[in-house]
């Protein structure tokens, strides 16, 4: 059985959604939240209605097999997930759409496509699961410096190809999903456990590419951790590194991709680090008065070398808008879990930094509060989010996140200058009041990764200008307090200019000259991280 499409506006595959139970929870808040009784209300035009160009190039009969120019596949390769591709897709705005996209079945079709790409003038966008959240797949040629888009889209390179119990790792090719990469690791008893929130619709070439961050609070929880070696087709031939637990032989050739966002090459394949399945977890939800009490406990705890796999705190406006609380309070998320030993000790000694911070546990009924009480009512409001943006917009709500990282000396100040540089630019975008709520994704040693999600009511007509300008006004405040452009959501286009900033000028350099020797004609990704 093949499964329905996956959508070309929305998150997830054609037919899933939210239930009307819970559109009714999300609008409800909303309403509450911006006095309203109804949104006014806008329509997404249908996929037959949209207008694309015509395309500009077509590739030669050696590659029709696995390349197509269909209205759904270039309207599903024209955008990421991001607010504004959300908005323009809404808007039937498709100008930028790929001419061709192209499935290959391994490395021989990805250079052939290369090839045939860059005597046609063209760029080339590397596209995973298209989940990126910052303008990384969006193909822009002009027709003039590039005459035509070309989209390579991974999914049919989608295989667990060895698994090497003995050293815990596997070979896994680029495309594979995350559900299928976890099926197919499964039946040896193991896991990559990386687990984005996008985990369902995004792909191993993708998380490395983007140096993603998996849902676990500390530890092995990033991908760059978990990439043992790696295959990247460039247009000047294929990189391959070697097998190593670690290496102390110059610059990693591995880190070189890792976070490269595909404009040196395509990684094709990967041999993961991989670890058993956890049998032994302990979780709790623990109240505290303040979200800064709750940050000061979660230092004690990652100081402590205690290593959650989960330590979120939600601030008391994001645990209430999940339902996990009545906004009177900060919850923490708290658990331990382990494929080798009992977790409880660990627990217990967390419970104490949480207790010298006024945290007082929530009772459990199974003694695993993954699932249940605050914790479980917010987990399950985390995998189902990403399906409210859809019927959200065309409402003119404007729902974003954007997340960062600080160092523990600067944080509250930190928090507290971002969150009102945003309140602020809300209300003079807006006119109205929005809202501004904080989390932590991951926690270390040093300091924390502070998640934070905007609310605003918009004007039909002025939505783009209008995010703009809260993006442009949090990310200015964000990297003039010292942050990160971005923590793990990648740098694309849309964050380029704050990446600018924040990156050394003769690491630019250097970067560039990197992609040159790979990409001399700079076909790949033009606009991401660097201009060539
Ligand atoms: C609802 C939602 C939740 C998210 N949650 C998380 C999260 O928890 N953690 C997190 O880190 N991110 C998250 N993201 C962002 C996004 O899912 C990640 O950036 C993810 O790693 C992208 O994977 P993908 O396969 O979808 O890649 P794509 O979106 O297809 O591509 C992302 C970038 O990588 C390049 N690329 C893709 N595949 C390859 C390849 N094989 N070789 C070379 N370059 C390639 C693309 O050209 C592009 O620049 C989320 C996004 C959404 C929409």
């Amino acid at each position: 059985m093949t499964s329905p499409r996956l959508k070309t506006y929305g998150w997830g595959r054609e037919g899933e959604g939210m239930s009307a139970e819970e559109r009714k929870f999300v609008l409800g808040r909303y309403r509450a939240k911006f006095a309203r009784d109804a949104f006014d209300t806008i329509t997404v035009p249908r996929l037959e209605d949209l207008s694309l160009h015509a395309p500009r190039v077509a590739p030669p009969a050696s590659l029709a097999a696995f390349c197509t120019s269909e209205r759904y596949d270039r309207a599903a390769h024209t955008y990421g997930k991001s607010y504004p591709d959300y908005v323009r897709g809404m808007l039937g705005d498709y100008d930028c759409a790929p001419d061709v996209v192209a499935y290959p079945r391994n490395e021989a079709e990805i250079s052939a496509v290369m090839d045939w790409a860059g005597s046609a003038g063209a760029l080339l966008t590397p596209f995973g699961g298209g989940s990126s959240v910052c303008g990384g797949v969006e193909p822009r040629a002009d027709g003039v410096r590039y005459k035509a888009a070309v989209t390579l889209d991974l999914r049919h390179l989608d295989k667990v190809v060895e698994v090497d119990a003995t050293s815990r790792a596997a070979l896994i090719e680029a495309g594979t999903y995350g559900p299928s990469l976890e099926n197919q690791l499964k039946p040896h008893g193991l896991t990559l456990r990386h687990f984005p929130q996008s985990f369902e619709y995004s792909t191993l070439g993708g998380w490395i590419a983007t140096r993603s961050g998996g849902h676990f609070a500390s530890l092995y929880t990033h991908i760059d951790d978990f990439v043992e070696s790696l295959r990247v087709v460039t247009p000047r031939g294929i990189v391959e590194t070697r097998r190593l637990p670690g290496s102390g032989a110059g610059p990693s050739p591995d880190r070189l991709f890792i976070g490269s966002e595909g404009i040196l090459g395509v990684i094709s394949r990967a041999w993961m680090r991989l670890q058993p399945r956890p049998k032994y977890r302990a979780g709790v939800s623990v109240r505290f008065s303040t979200f800064f009490d709750a940050a000061r406990a979660v230092r004690a705890i990652a100081q402590a070398g205690l290593y959650p796999s989960n330590c979120r705190i939600l601030d008391p406006s994001e645990a209430f808008n999940t339902g996990a609380a009545d906004g009177n309070a900060a919850i923490m998320v708290l658990a331990f879990e382990s494929g080798d030993h009992p977790q409880d000790a660990w627990m217990a000694r967390a419970l104490e930094c949480c207790g010298d911070h006024r945290g007082t546990p929530e009772p459990t009924k199974t003694g695993d509060a993954h699932l249940e009480g605050a914790a479980g009512i917010w987990r399950n409001a985390f995998i189902r989010m990403p399906y409210a943006r859809e019927f959200l917009n065309p409402a003119g709500i404007i729902t974003d996140t954007f997340e960062t990282a600080i160092t523990w000396d600067r944080f509250e100040g930190f928090h507290d200058t971002v969150k009102a540089a945003t309140e602020r630019a809300i209300l003079e975008a807006t006119g109205l009041k929005g809202e501004v709520t904080c989390r932590f994704t991951h926690v270390y040693p040093d300091g924390p990764a502070p998640y934070f999600s905007f609310h605003a009511l918009g004007r039909h007509g002025a939505l783009l200008q209008q995010w703009q300008a809260i993006k442009n006004a949090a990310s200015d405040a964000l990297i003039a307090a010292g942050g990160t452009i971005t923590h793990h959501h990648a740098v694309g286009r849309d964050h380029r200019p704050w990446y600018d900033r924040q990156r050394p000028e003769l690491f630019a350099a250097a970067l560039r000259a990197a992609k040159r020797e790979l990409d001399p004609q700079a076909m790949l990704n033009p606009g991401v991280l660097i201009d060539p």
